[in-house]
């Protein structure tokens, strides 16, 4: 009989295969009294010797099949394994309390693993999940029962494993292996990314009720609505067979679109951007055809630097895009950091709410030095494109004002030193709910208006962002924000000035027609996804958008809402 599970939708795409259960092998390490310890540490030195040819090999086969960014994980591995604190601290309880090298190695690498997990950068918390991997290989080898090599499946498989660590998923070979899915793990998770490289389908997060399928059984997975069927009958099959054949359909004809630009059915213009975290994100923004960047998100360079970066470093930076982008407008947010963005170098005041409190452009406006060495990085990078400054989380026109005071004598200051300075233009981040409702005010300032419809909807509900449990309110659809979003394009147009919708709202192909019926000037989104939205605008005709956007901004609930624009979408693609 049929059986359905749902997880979260990680890689987009179908998938009909059997099951391939992916069951480690069990490592019950005890601890044990030895009387001969350098026997143990031979034992555990040649183990990390071994360990490391596997991670360069396993390298090796990510760089071909990869890229060198996603390889890069293997040197984050090999750092692990080489590090000399977590040798010393192992070797000295090896030494000290006279046991085994396994279970100094297992208690030693689970302190490290806890440490990181318990962080609250995102990024730091990653890594727990890369000294697992790690620590997986070197126990395994010390126990003699080595790890199976994914890439010799040879026969058409969907994974079903608790998790896949990064070394894993770098050695599926795509011929063969035809989606994964995973008990636990997160849109964002490393495997989850991976697999979107790969292009295969993926579900993350689904619960353990997979393990009760048997190997060999056939199942069917879905990764763009995240469902899994086992044992589908012939109607679920055809039904989903159609379902592949129209993706397939979709995705040649989004690749058409690359290379054009973005506009409606009767001609009507708008602009589709990307958003980057780092000067490496590049290589996707040329590859889907992005027409300039609507987001830099530049507190990834903070976050992933030992110390705060230093004007030059950040110049050179900013410089790089804008240079890559040459008359394409690159849009630079300031420093949002706090709330879940937290830094190594920088302890920030233990607050009861940190998204309502010290974050984002309120931190440079209390440290003043922070925000005028981020404002000369800028200032001197202006000159070698074409600039736009966004300013997270203003709430109020007087600090817009404050800061654009400082923009214009950092501005002075730089041409008092015969530096050269660019056009830019200022703009703020709307993604708390007073810039909405003096949107007109603020319009007559700013040069431009980035919607961040991820807090907006944050602040709007009063529903945080990362809970699981009031995650309901989370409401993209809801008239609310709606009209929220509404009342801004009005606001900038009126003033001649831009509004541009970088929050992940942006990439919602159900809002699409809408935001054209708007008139929304851009849409930013992850560089993946511009092709998809390009090609949904292009079939949207804007007069009947328009009348679309009248009817949805009199209903009452975001059920509503979708109903009639999942119709709309049904109706024109
Ligand atoms: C947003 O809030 O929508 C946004 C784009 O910013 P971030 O997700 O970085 O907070
Ligand atoms: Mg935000």
């Amino acid at each position: 009989m049929e059986k359905l599970l749902k997880g979260i939708a990680a890689s987009e795409g179908i998938a009909i295969a059997k099951v391939y259960k992916l069951e480690k092998a069990k490592l019950n390490i005890k601890k044990i009294l030895i009387n001969d310890f350098q026997k143990e540490i031979t034992k555990l030195e040649e183990a990390l010797i071994k360990a490391k040819e596997q991670i360069n090999n396993l390298k090796l086969k990510a760089l071909k099949k990869l890229g060198e960014e996603k390889a890069a994980i293997f040197d984050a591995h090999l750092g692990i394994l080489l590090d000399p604190e977590l040798k010393e601290q192992v070797f000295n309880m090896i030494k000290n309390e006279k046991i085994n090298a396994s279970y100094a190695f297992l208690i030693i690498s689970k302190n490290f693993q806890e440490l990181f997990a318990q962080m609250n950068d995102p990024y730091m918390k990653e890594r727990a999940s890369d000294i697992k991997d790690v620590s997986e290989r070197v126990l395994s080898i010390l126990e003699g029962k080595e790890i199976k090599d994914l890439s010799l499946i040879n026969q058409e498989v969907i994974i079903l494993a608790h998790d896949l660590t990064p070394s894993e998923t770098s050695q599926l070979n795509p011929k063969f292996v035809k989606g994964f899915v995973t008990e636990i793990g997160g849109k964002t998770s490393h495997s989850a990314i991976m697999a979107r490289t790969l292009q295969i389908p993926a579900i993350v997060g689904i619960g353990d009720e997979i393990f009760k399928f048997k190997d060999q059984s056939q199942i069917l997975i879905d990764g763009t609505d995240g469902i899994l069927i086992c044992h589908p009958d012939q109607k679920t099959k055809k039904l989903y067979q159609t379902k592949k054949e129209q993706e397939l359909i979709f995705k040649k004809e989004e690749k058409t679109f690359k290379n054009k630009s973005s506009q409606s059915k009767d001609g009507w213009k708008t602009k589709i951007a990307a958003n980057i975290g780092s000067p490496d994100d590049l290589v996707s923004y040329h590859n889907f055809g992005a027409e300039g960047i609507g987001l830099f998100r530049s507190e990834f360079l903070y976050m992933e630097s030992e110390n705060w970066p230093t004007e030059d470093e950040q110049f050179n930076a900013y410089k790089k895009v804008l240079q890559d982008l040459k008359s394409n407008l690159t849009v630079i947010r300031t420093l949002d950091i706090g709330g879940d963005k937290t830094l190594k170098y920088y302890q920030f005041p233990k607050e009861m709410n940190p998204f309502l409190g010290y974050r984002a452009i309120r931190v440079q406006l209390d440290q003043k030095k922070l925000l005028i060495t981020q404002a000369r990085a800028l200032l001197r990078a202006s000159a070698y494109g074409n600039l736009g400054i966004n300013l997270p989380m203003i709430a109020t026109v007087d600090e817009f004002l404050e800061v654009k005071e400082v923009f214009k004598k950092v501005e002075n200051d730089l041409k008092k030193e015969g530096i050269k300075i660019g056009k830019y233009q200022l703009g703020i981040m709307v993604e708390i709910p007073s810039t909405v409702i003096l949107a007109d005010k603020f319009a007559k300032y700013s040069d431009f208006f980035s919607i961040g419809t991820n807090d907006l909807i944050q602040y709007t509900f009063a529903v945080d962002r990362m809970s699981k449990s009031v995650s309901y309110l989370y409401q993209p659809f809801n008239p609310a924000i709606l009209k929220s979003i509404k009342t801004v394009i009005d606001s900038s147009h009126k003033y001649n000035k831009w509004t541009a919708i970088c929050g992940e709202m942006a990439s919602e192909e159900k809002l699409a027609p809408l935001f054209v019926g708007m008139g929304l000037d851009e849409f930013s989104m992850s560089a993946t996804s511009v092709l998809k939205i390009r090609r949904i605008i292009s079939k949207v005709d804007k007069k009947d958008a328009e009348k679309l956007v009248e009817k949805v901004l009199n209903l009452e609930t975001s059920q509503q809402v979708e109903k009639i624009l999942t119709d709309y979408l049904n109706k024109i693609l």
